[in-house]
């Protein structure tokens, strides 16, 4: 972690201090910093930046800061239990996915679990809409790691919006635990087929559902779910529980390439 609080990889030393691949994906020399050792778990924060907000809710709230400040919370309940644990995006700023990910394999943890709001909404349902996206072997098959984590993390987060009354929410047909693949047949999204560390994207909720959006401007929203996120996590980590919500088909979804414009966080 660099003076600035801003987490990277170190990539090698020189006399003149550590080389990092910064946010943006360039290489940058900084002169000190403190080693990140021993973290079991890492949470990413989807988004960051003033380009790359995510979803925006009706009531204004940014997927970007909702992510943050959920990703906190969670941070912070498993470090209270002895699970050390670290983020990828430690403010508001813009990074990479290929250096997300590369951080994350760097620091080696058992668990990658990546934090996201959905849009746009899909037909109202009296059961949250949760979806939780696993990772493919290389041979095409589901990686039983990523499902098992994937499972207990929607058994919990779907156990937990579930007591919020009153709400409908926005959820897909094919809502659940499941792959998303590109027509090549292979992992979707960059948080998903990046790492070779088990990793899935949770989407919590649909921010572009004003009921949701309401909900997620709460403190009771953010302290269940990071709850529920901390329990799930603990739970693959400490049992041999598999979770509930499997889906066997994927979905298929072609991400387009997006232009990049990143500027750089002080390092120091
Ligand atoms: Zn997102």
């Amino acid at each position: 972690m660099t003076l600035t609080g801003i987490t990277v990889a170190v990539l090698g030393c020189v006399d003149s201090g550590y080389v990092v691949r910064t946010p943006c994906g360039n290489t940058a020399t900084v002169s000190t910093g403190s080693p990140i050792h021993g973290a079991r778990v890492v949470i990413d924060p989807g988004h960051g930046g003033p380009i790359y907000t995510g979803a925006v809710g009706p009531n204004g709230l940014v997927e970007r800061d909702l992510n943050f400040t959920l990703g906190q919370a969670v941070i912070d309940e498993l470090n209270r239990r002895g699970i050390p644990t670290i983020s990828t995006r430690t403010g508001n700023y813009p990074t990479l996915i290929s250096v997300r990910t590369l951080f994350a394999d760097a620091i080696n943890p058992e668990a990658l679990v990546s934090i996201h709001h959905n849009a746009p909404t899909p037909a109202g349902s009296n059961t949250p809409g949760t979806e939780v996206y696993v990772q493919s072997t290389a041979s095409g098959g589901v990686s039983a790691d990523s499902a098992r984590l994937g499972g207990l993390l929607y058994e919990a987060v779907t156990t937990a919006l579930a007591k919020f009354d009153g709400i409908t929410w926005g959820r897909a047909s094919t809502a659940g635990v499941l792959r998303v693949l590109s027509s090549e047949g292979r992992d979707a999204y960059g948080m998903v087929r990046r790492p070779a560390i088990p990793a899935v994207l949770v989407e919590y909720g649909y921010l572009s559902n004003p009921a949701e959006a309401a909900l997620f401007t709460t403190d009771a929203y953010i302290s269940a779910t990071a709850l529920a996120t901390a329990d799930a996590i603990d739970a693959y980590l400490n049992t041999e529980r598999s979770g509930t919500g499997f889906v066997e088909q994927p979905r298929f979804f072609n991400p387009q390439p997006s232009r990049i414009e990143c500027a750089e966080p002080t390092l120091e």
